[in-house]
């Protein structure tokens, strides 16, 4: 079957693309290896993760995306033709037609540079949607209806908060602060408390493996393996959940504040219906333990994590283009 419209999540951490009748197709790292002699590129996506840290000086290693939006256009450019092609082959003349997400609260030219480089990779035409819509749509709320309905998206580099009805946003606010910042914050605690210099894939490993939003009733341990700053030298140190809680703490209060500002600027018609139906959590960062009490105590709004959090924003991209007809009037103008 050919591949003729897809949706792709272009997110900071992680490419995800849906294909019409066949669902996700593609889930690889944003990132893209480099040669830094002639900056040709020498591997995309999982092949080009597991040289993170690992290479010599000739190859760099980068994320083209940064906190949500391009940092890197060529490359970006380049990292998105080798996965739309992966997935709909090399023919020019069978060009996709692509829904592309963007985060809320991006400017113009930032989501302008997204489509752009969906065109100049190998797309027929390209589509952009909010990414709280896409996810909603992709977790399947009724978001035609007059009903309100919140999303939190809690990425690697970007959260957002949004309410939406009658296929669009009403409110919404987003923070530059993801997964990523937790990974960092758990990196700075390990480094001040026992000298240890890690690595961010360790730091996530951490968070990961034993991290909480909230101090679990049974401690989880993790012997932790990195350089010790006075020697060093390599040194092992074991740190436990309520360490990580702790260490992430300042990272989650921000987005608690991204989620309480929606609130807060919620209609009350609305914020009515977000009381009695809860938010729904989607995106990487939804994954990590009691993140939903977390924000059920700070808000006292019920949250619930998505089915396929890690999925839904390009499933709904994917969705989104199935309707277009209908959702053009609501999505934002280029
Ligand atoms: P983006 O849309 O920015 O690419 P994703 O929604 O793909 O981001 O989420 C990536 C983030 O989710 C990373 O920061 C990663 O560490 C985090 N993540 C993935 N799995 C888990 C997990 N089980 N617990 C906590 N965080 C997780
Ligand atoms: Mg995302």
């Amino acid at each position: 079957m050919l591949v003729r419209q897809i949706g792709i999540d272009l997110g900071t951490v992680n490419v995800l693309v849906f294909a019409h009748g066949k669902g996700i197709v593609l889930c690889e790292p944003s990132v893209v290896a480099i040669s830094a002699n002639d900056s040709r590129i020498v591997a995309v996506g999982k092949e080009a993760y597991q040289m993170m840290g690992r290479t010599p000086e000739t190859i760099e290693v980068v994320r083209p995306m940064r906190q949500g939006v391009i940092a890197d256009y060529v490359v970006t450019e380049a990292m998105l033709r080798y996965f739309i092609s992966r997935v709909c082959g090399r023919f020019r003349l069978l060009r996709p037609e692509v829904m592309i997400s963007v985060p809320v609260g991006v400017t113009s030219v930032e989501s302008r540079a997204v489509r752009d480089a969906a065109i100049q990779a190998g797309g027929k035409a390209a589509y952009l949607i909010p990414e709280p819509l896409a996810a909603a749509l992709g977790v399947g709320l009724p978001i035609h209806t007059p009903t309100g309905n919140m999303i939190v998206n809690i990425g690697g580099g970007v959260s957002e908060a949004a309410v939406i009805a009658v296929n669009g946003i009403v409110v919404s606010s987003s923070v530059r602060i993801g997964g990523t910042k937790t990974d960092e914050a758990i990196a700075a605690y390990v480094r001040r408390k026992y000298n240890l210099l890690v690595g961010d894939q360790t730091a996530e490993d951490i968070k990961i493996q034993i991290g909480s939003a909230l101090p679990l009733e049974e401690e989880l341990k993790l012997d932790v393996r990195g350089l010790d700053q006075v020697t060093g030298l390599p040194k092992t140190i074991t740190i436990t959940s309520g360490e990580v809680t702790e260490a992430i703490g300042e990272p989650l209060a921000a987005i608690a504040a991204t989620v309480k500002a929606v609130l807060e600027k919620t209609p009350p018609e609305l914020a009515s219906d977000i009381i009695d139906r809860g938010m729904v959590m989607a995106g990487g960062g939804s994954l990590l333990r009691n993140i939903d009490r977390f924000l059920t105590r700070e808000t006292g709004v019920p949250c619930h994590v998505a089915e396929d959090p890690l999925a839904c924003v390009a499933l709904g991209a994917g969705k989104a283009l199935e309707q277009y007809d209908v959702l053009k009037r609501s999505l934002p103008a280029l």
